[in-house]
């Protein structure tokens, strides 16, 4: 079945330039809902978005309002004449969004990592003509992405796009809530030709101050749109507080955002795009070394309440046997492997003697 761009969809969405997705991260309340999506509209939104299930790391936080929050989101639809999408992440919810008239589904990043959720819900859209979007899954698998869009395909459903919304990171403290991986995206794009892909950079940011240049990046690379949590009063928001926008600031962004199609090469851009992977991974690399030398400041001080030596020859000859073996096995250098676990273990041998003086 072939795919249909968004702007195709028959929801009165501009031809021209992006589409905008606005609303809330979840639906809260009635007031909150209307006024965040009256604002959202105003400021240019094309598609209002609401979280009505939420999915949750911890059992206990806000896991969203279900039906009753449908009701509201309804509303904001009458009363705005504009669209409204949800996240669905199984049959039921499926079943009761489209009983409450919303016209575009997702399935969110936690759900497309499983196909067998993905499954059940291509099974409830069977014989269906609903419009859905497919966030990329937590972890960077492309396939796995491309597999969630097949199986809806597979269903007979036409109206397909994909919104990319940053990934997991080893990293602890990354800048981004979810790094952004574009080169992915591209990977997503050659595969799926026909597809609209939407940025999300209120994942993948986790944080106001970054979307700007985040939608900018995207619109660069010619994808289709944005979707953009905007809440009312964003500090009070019950979930994702940091990344939600008022209404004003969402408007002051998209005035904002220079629209012409990139002049540059497509070699300058992929340049650009490996460019900013590196400064992750090199971010990364920092990273991993802060929460190393947190363990060694541990050892110091295990190894002086214990009275054992600093330096233990035999186990920093054995440590670096096994680096080496490692390294060959990734197809590393043997040369700067070894450099760089000697200035490690000169680094932790003086953190060490610090902790113990
Ligand atoms: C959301 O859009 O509110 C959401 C839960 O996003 P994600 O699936 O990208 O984490
Ligand atoms: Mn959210």
């Amino acid at each position: 079945m072939e795919i249909l761009k968004i702007k195709d969809w028959s929801l009165n969405l501009p031809t021209e330039g992006p589409i905008i997705i606005a609303g809330p991260c979840s639906v809260e309340t009635e007031t909150q809902t209307l006024a965040s999506c009256h604002g959202a509209a105003r400021a240019g939104a094309h598609l209002l978005r609401g979280g009505i299930w939420k999915p949750r790391t911890n059992p206990g936080s806000f896991e969203g309002l279900g039906e009753q929050g449908l009701k509201w989101l309804q509303k904001a639809k009458a009363e705005t004449g504009l669209p409204i999408t949800c996240e669905v992440a199984n049959a039921d919810h499926v079943r009761i969004a489209l009983a409450h008239g919303v016209d575009v589904l997702w399935i969110g990043a936690r759900t497309t990592v499983n196909p067998f959720a993905v499954q059940a819900i291509a099974d409830a859209l069977r014989w269906h003509d609903v419009p859905i979007m497919v966030k990329n899954p937590v972890n960077p698998d492309v396939k796995l992405w491309i597999g969630a869009v097949k199986r809806l395909q597979n269903v007979g459903l036409s109206k397909i796009a994909a919104i990319h919304r940053g990934f997991d990171t080893l990293a602890q403290k990354n800048l981004y809530r979810n790094p952004p991986n574009w080169n992915l995206v591209q990977q997503f794009r050659e595969a799926l030709p026909e597809i609209s892909i939407i940025n999300d950079p209120s994942h993948i940011a986790g944080r106001r101050d970054l979307l700007r240049s985040i939608s900018q990046k995207a619109i660069d690379l010619g994808l289709d749109g944005l979707m953009i949590e905007t809440h009312i009063d964003p500090d009070n928001a019950w979930s994702d507080a940091k990344q939600q926008v008022t209404p004003d600031s969402l408007q002051e962004l998209l005035s904002g955002l220079q629209q012409q199609v990139q002049a540059e090469s497509s070699t300058t851009s992929a340049l650009e795009s490996w460019r900013s992977e590196i400064d992750i991974l090199d971010k990364s690399l920092m990273e991993l070394l802060a929460l190393r030398k947190d363990l060694v400041k541990e050892i110091a001080k295990c190894k002086q309440d214990h009275n054992i030596a600093i330096v233990q020859l035999e186990r920093w000859r054995a440590m670096v046997r096994k680096r080496l073996e490692d390294s060959k096995q990734l197809g590393l250098n043997q040369q700067l492997v070894t450099g760089i676990f000697d200035a490690i273990h000169a680094d932790s041998v003086q953190v060490q003697q610090s902790v113990s003086r």
